[in-house]
């Protein structure tokens, strides 16, 4: 967690392959630049924190350390999901409060429309499909202690919430496994290193100046300026958006990498589906991930591959033991599948916090960030990363969704990042539980 993030430490994903290629850019040349505000990371946070801010008439400079969407935002599932994955509404407001917590509530309800009309109005290549997402219960239990209540209270707020019985839920999946379930019918799938490389030509266009292989090495306060320091240069910003989230370092902020507990997510696509065996399973190409704490999910890509994959407590070769396991799954979930052939295995970071909520934080005047995916940031990225614009530019605090608090540390954090991989067994345990 101490080193800078290179693309070549990144696994190659079935994104890499099917993405059109990223806008070029250059590193930064040695010299020093100035900006109104100055972007760190350029996953889906950082693009759409620098293309809103750009759009509001700001001069951006947007750093990244390795190339566009090399981070958490080229190598997830893909799926756009207006939830956070534990806390329902009730929780969001018995934590933040009736007006934070309806706040961050409604921007989260809305999220996964932001998500496609922002796709939508830039024109973004990436097999963007707004056919809904489904959360499948994996057991009665679940449907009436998860599905129901998360249905009631979403509802209430408004969301496009359906409560399905088990035959809607085995008509949308094509599997009889699960007992009923939710399907929100803002969500759906994009490709996301497409989305991201998007992204990056929309702010290019709206003017900012984005540059890779650009790690920022560190800052200090300079008058009334921020300095960040790369290898060869500076850029001095009044404003500066830290956008690293789960592949940040200690280096750009001291302490930033202990607020959170890092989380391997493993993902893996099948060779493309016979077309008889593709229609069969979820028919309506929504994305789906269920009721388990070992989440099972999956959504389809563009040319028929089910992209699917799943958790591992250790990590030794995890390539022929995940092709094994989820093999398995799928042939539980989809017996029509068979043994299904695998041509992509590759693995990211989620970040999470102990209260499984995101955290916006001021790091010191004018320096701002946010913490907290726990496994649900690509809407989310792309909404806070408008949030955070907005609080550059000037947005009292009070009108903003989040608090901003002061950065917090994980209590024990050497030790809760051991133990995480083992929170699995836990998951596992539970999700034997009816
Ligand atoms: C395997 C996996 C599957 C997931 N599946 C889903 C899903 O299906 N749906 C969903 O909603 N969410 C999913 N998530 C979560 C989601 O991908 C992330 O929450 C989201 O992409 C985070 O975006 P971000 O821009 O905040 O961070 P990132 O995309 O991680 O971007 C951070 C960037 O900062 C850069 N950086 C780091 N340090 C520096 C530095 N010093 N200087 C400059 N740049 C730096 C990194 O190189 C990186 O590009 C998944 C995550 C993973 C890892």
């Amino acid at each position: 967690m101490t080193e800078e993030p290179v693309a070549s430490d990144r696994p190659a994903s079935l994104w890499a392959a099917t993405a059109p290629p990223a806008p070029a850019t250059v590193s930064l040349p040695p010299g020093e630049y100035r900006a109104d505000v100055l972007v760190v990371g350029a996953g889906f946070t950082g693009l759409s924190a620098a293309l809103a801010a750009a759009e509001r008439g700001a001069d951006v400079v947007l750093l990244e350390a390795a190339e566009i969407g090399s981070g958490g935002s080229g190598l997830n599932n893909g799926q756009v999901i207006p939830d956070l994955s534990r806390a329902d509404p009730d929780e969001i407001v018995a934590a933040r409060g009736a007006d934070k917590g309806e706040a961050l509530i409604a921007l989260i309800r809305d999220s996964a429309q932001t998500t496609f009309d922002l796709i939508r109005r830039h024109g973004i290549a990436c097999d963007a499909v707004q056919n809904g997402w489904l959360q499948p219960a994996h057991t009665p239990g679940r449907v009436t202690r998860i599905s129901r209540p998360r249905f009631e209270q979403w509802r209430r707020r408004g969301a496009p919430v359906e409560l399905l019985d088990a035959g809607q839920v085995a008509a949308l999946t094509g599997s009889s496994y699960w007992h009923g379930g939710l399907r929100n019918a803002s969500g759906g799938h994009v490709d996301p290193l497409a989305l991201a490389r998007g992204l990056a030509r929309a702010a290019a266009r709206a003017g900012v100046r984005l540059y890779t292989r650009s790690p920022a090495i560190g800052m200090e306060r300079a008058g009334e300026t921020w300095r960040v320091r790369t290898d060869a240069a500076t850029v001095l910003a009044k404003r500066v958006v830290i956008a690293t989230n789960a592949y940040g370092t200690n280096r750009v902020w001291p302490g930033l990498d202990r607020s959170w507990v890092p989380r391997r997510s493993y993902q893996m696509a099948t060779a493309p589906l016979p077309e008889a065996v593709r229609r069969s399973i979820l028919p309506t190409d929504a994305a789906m991930s269920d009721t388990h704490g070992d989440l099972y999910f999956c959504r389809f890509d563009r040319r028929g591959r089910l992209v699917t994959g799943g958790a591992l407590i250790f990590d030794y070769d995890f390539e022929p033991r995940l092709k094994r396991r989820i093999g398995d799954r799928l042939a539980l979930l989809f017996p029509q599948i068979g043994r299904p052939e695998f041509d992509y295995v590759w693995h990211g970071q989620l970040s999470m916090t102990a209260d499984k909520l995101p955290h916006m934080h001021a790091l010191a005047e004018g320096v701002i960030t946010w913490v907290g995916c726990n496994g649900r940031g690509v809407a989310l990225g792309i909404a806070l990363g408008a949030v955070l614009a907005d609080a550059a530019l000037g947005i009292a605090p009070a009108d903003l969704p989040l608090p901003f608090t002061t950065l917090g540390r994980v209590p024990a954090h050497a030790l809760a990042a051991r133990i995480a991989p083992w929170m699995m067994a836990l998951f596992r345990w539970r999700d034997a539980q009816p």
